[in-house]
């Protein structure tokens, strides 16, 4: 028999107390609630491809001392920036990989001549190559700023709201506010980003009612691409002592926002791998459509954007491809 909460979600029943309890689903059920969401993936994507995006960590240089991240907190850290030569190689590498979606990701970095630098890097990127799309990842900035960076063209942005909880807000990030981030994202809509959020899972002193309000505030934000990360306790980190997120818990939030939103590109993230076994398969069977593929930064580079570890798992094309393979899809 159905869990009477799989039966109240198939009818379009989203109401707060079915969210926090399908967020809570283990076994069976679960399994339910993962079909749910395949085959609310199925309905708005049913070509059942998978976008594949490849990373470049263009720099480790940030401005913000997150609670739960370790960049800024780690002895000896070196700072590195890639220079646009590099850049526009490993763009071509990239390229010739096949790769059509590129996402640069960096610390938040409001230096003028930072922004000068990508907004350079982007312009290059897209005149050199034809039908890529760039997102960038950069994370709070000015609105000229980002208007500089859509005009050198750049298609899409990711900038987490990471909780939709203000006082939590403050807390996991001392040096900002939701009200910021949360102006931020209006700025990039406003210039025509496809614009991308979401949350972290298992952050210490998140709450389920937290959770579902993250559910709720996706829904506010007219975003093209929901993720949600689960917490890895980073070393360095203020929280290197705590609990890793629950995967389970991630998982079944990624599958009521595919369900609550079903157009949405929602990342299967490496993270996941490192919460769990089959963690980024898993992603997908939960109604992912997207994967992130580690191939954009110099090897040599790697260690120095330990964003949420040191030992973090950076899937390669291999991986990938099994897990898109066994997971039905395609790429
Ligand atoms: S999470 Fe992002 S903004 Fe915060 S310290 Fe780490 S790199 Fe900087």
């Amino acid at each position: 028999m159905r869990a009477k909460v799989i039966a109240e979600l198939e009818k379009g029943k989203f109401t707060g107390k079915n969210l926090a309890a399908a967020l809570l689903l283990r076994g069976q059920p679960q399994g339910e609630l993962f079909g749910l969401a395949r085959r609310a993936r199925s309905l708005a994507f049913p070509s059942g491809t998978v976008e594949v995006r490849s990373v470049i960590e263009v720099s480790n240089i940030c401005r913000q001392r997150c609670r739960f991240c370790n960049i800024n907190r780690l002895p000896n850290a070196e700072k590195y920036l890639l220079d646009r030569g590099r850049l526009l190689r490993i763009a071509a590498h990239l390229y010739r990989k096949n790769r059509r979606v590129l996402l640069l990701q960096s610390g938040e970095n409001n230096s003028k001549a930072y922004i000068e630098l990508v907004s350079k890097c982007v312009a290059d990127v897209k005149k050199t190559f034809s039908g890529l799309t760039v997102i960038l990842s950069m994370g709070s900035l000015g609105f000229a700023q980002y208007r500089q960076l859509r005009r050198a063209g750049a298609d899409r942005y990711i900038l987490k709201f990471e909780t939709s909880n203000p006082a939590f807000y403050k807390k996991i990030k001392p040096d900002d506010s939701l009200r910021k981030r949360l102006r931020c994202i209006g700025f990039l809509t406003k210039l025509g980003f496809e614009v991308g959020s979401g949350n972290i899972i298992g952050l210490p002193g998140q709450t389920v009612n937290d959770i579902v309000n993250d559910l709720r505030l996706v829904g506010r934000l007219g975003l093209t691409m929901g993720s949600s990360s689960v917490f890895v306790p980073g070393e360095g980190s203020v929280y290197f002592n705590r609990p890793m997120g629950d995967l389970d818990l991630t998982l079944n939030y990624m599958a009521l926002m595919r369900m609550l939103y079903p157009r949405l590109l929602i990342p299967t993230t490496s993270a996941l791998e490192k919460a769990g076994k089959n963690g980024q398969f898993r992603g997908l069977m939960a109604g992912a459509n997207t994967v992130t593929v580690h191939d954009g930064t110099p090897p040599g580079i790697k260690r120095h954007f330990p964003i949420y570890s040191l030992d973090r798992f950076t899937p390669d094309e291999k991986h990938i491809r099994a897990i898109v393979a066994r997971a039905k899809l395609s790429l």
